[in-house]
């Protein structure tokens, strides 16, 4: 853990971490000491992780990296990072992330722009780590922290990761809690780990699963050893390849990638299909509703009274829209507005019903492809590697919000998906595949997953 805490302090030029807890990190890490001495040693004993400012931490400032949370000190710890605690972990300090995790890129982050720890061939330029959990990517790519929490609301644990080289996981909807995490869209958000390898991830994973009454879309159902699906056969398994994810416009090696996973995975003895998810071009208009929605609803809460900063008016309608207007960013305040119009009396029918209807025709979309035996589906993570930073920054917020069209599907099915690493960009920049499963099944992920990377 020492030696984490001189590497965080030489990768400040990152800017992964918002804020390093040294102190509870040593605490901490003798506490584990004394355990491991006395053989008590739990499964994340001692390990040396980063959590995305989004989870509350007992005691320790937690702002979703926006104004409006200002100094915000939980009196409570989120359930994940709890169960991790408990499981041994050692809290290195709390991860960038975009505001209220809005953004592909960690460049709405009222804390600034995180740097990913790659470049091009031949090029200084700082490229962006991906996002909304492009600390936590950052980091673990970074070996400033052994692994990290991230969550991932229409991509933002697939995208980071896949921009970065590492392994990021998107469990099902339902198989974490999502107590004591700041609310984006409640319907779409999941916590999950992003880790060197699959190996990692899966042993994370386990830690962070399982029941919670206190999150009333929380699953009671059994976790199971995810490592031990870290090495299983994959021969036999059937996995499809959606004709709908060829989208125009997608880079050869992209496209070469993506063939080249697929005959990784026949190699090892699973069968390769072709499957059409023909409602895929609907997703992400639809995700752009329904996620704003959500989110205007959950941000009403933030109104200068019971959170973080507080901008005085002369009444309290005028102090609730000036903590607003200076507590918000940019993009925060444009999601705010889609959502509230496409919620609003006259719009709602035309936008939001609309939008949610199309989201169950996804959802049936993956139901027919599962029913047909197919066990897990084979797409690419990303339709790029890694940008620069301020690339995108003269181009229209849709341009940015294409970067999900491969992972916002996933959220809108409540489905499981795993970035994993397979290969490089001619550029030199990693590149990744994405591997969707059936509801719970986070293991066919595992499996599959490690005979990718
Ligand atoms: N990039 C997507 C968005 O901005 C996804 C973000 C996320 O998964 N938190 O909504």
């Amino acid at each position: 853990n020492r030696a984490y805490l001189g590497a965080m302090e030489a990768a400040r030029g990152l800017n992964a971490y918002v804020l390093e807890t040294p102190e509870i990190a040593l605490e901490r890490a003798a506490e584990s000491d004394a355990r491991i001495a006395k053989g008590e040693a739990g499964p994340l004993e001692g390990l040396p992780l980063g959590v995305k400012d989004l989870y509350c931490t007992e005691g320790v400032r937690t702002t979703a990296c926006s104004k409006i949370l200002g100094d915000f000190t939980p009196p409570y710890e989120s359930f994940v990072t709890a169960k991790m605690r408990a499981d041994g972990a050692v809290m290195l300090g709390k991860l960038n992330n975009d505001e209220f995790a809005m953004g592909s890129s960690n460049e709405t982050s009222a804390f600034g722009v995180v740097i990913n720890p790659w470049r091009r061939k031949g090029s200084d330029a700082a490229l962006v780590a991906g996002g909304s959990s492009g600390g936590s990517s950052a980091a673990v790519a970074a070996r400033i922290a052994l692994g990290a929490t991230a969550t991932d609301t229409g991509g933002s644990i697939r995208q980071p990761a896949a921009f970065t080289g590492t392994v990021g996981v998107k469990p099902t909807y339902g198989r974490c809690s999502r107590w004591g995490i700041v609310a984006f869209a409640s319907s779409l958000d999941q916590a999950g780990p992003i880790a060197r390898d699959v190996r990692d991830a899966a042993i994370l994973m386990r830690s962070m699963a399982g029941y919670d009454k206190r999150d009333s879309t929380s699953v009671d159902r059994p976790v199971p050893d995810y490592e031990a699906a870290v090495g299983r056969s994959v021969k036999g398994l059937t996995i499809g390849v959606p004709k709908e994810y060829r989208v125009d416009g997608m880079p050869a090696e992209i496209e070469k990638l993506w063939s080249d996973g697929a005959e990784r995975l026949k190699a090892a003895g699973a069968e390769i299909v072709e499957v059409s998810l023909p409602h895929t071009k609907y997703a992400l208009p639809a995700y752009y509703i329904v996620a704003p929605a959500e989110a205007s609803s959950n941000l009403a809460r933030y109104d200068g009274v019971r959170y973080g900063a507080r901008v005085a008016g002369r009444d309290v309608t005028e102090m609730y829209e000036n903590t607003r207007a200076a507590g918000f960013g940019a993009e925060v305040r444009r999601r705010i507005m889609i959502g509230a119009y496409v919620l609003s009396a006259g719009y709602y029918d035309a936008y939001y019903v609309r939008a949610q209807k199309v989201r169950t025709l996804i959802k049936r979309d993956f139901e027919t492809v599962f029913a047909d035996g197919v066990d897990a589906i084979l797409t690419p993570a990303t339709p790029s590697a890694a940008f620069g930073v301020g690339e995108m920054a003269n181009a229209s917020p849709v341009e940015m919000y294409l970067n999900d069209v491969f992972t916002v599907t996933v959220n809108m099915a409540g489905l499981p998906g795993i970035a994993v690493p397979a290969g490089l960009s001619s550029e030199g920049l990693p590149l990744a595949l994405q591997l969707i499963g059936r509801p719970f099944d986070e293991e066919t992920l595992f499996s599959t997953g490690a005979v990718i990377e």
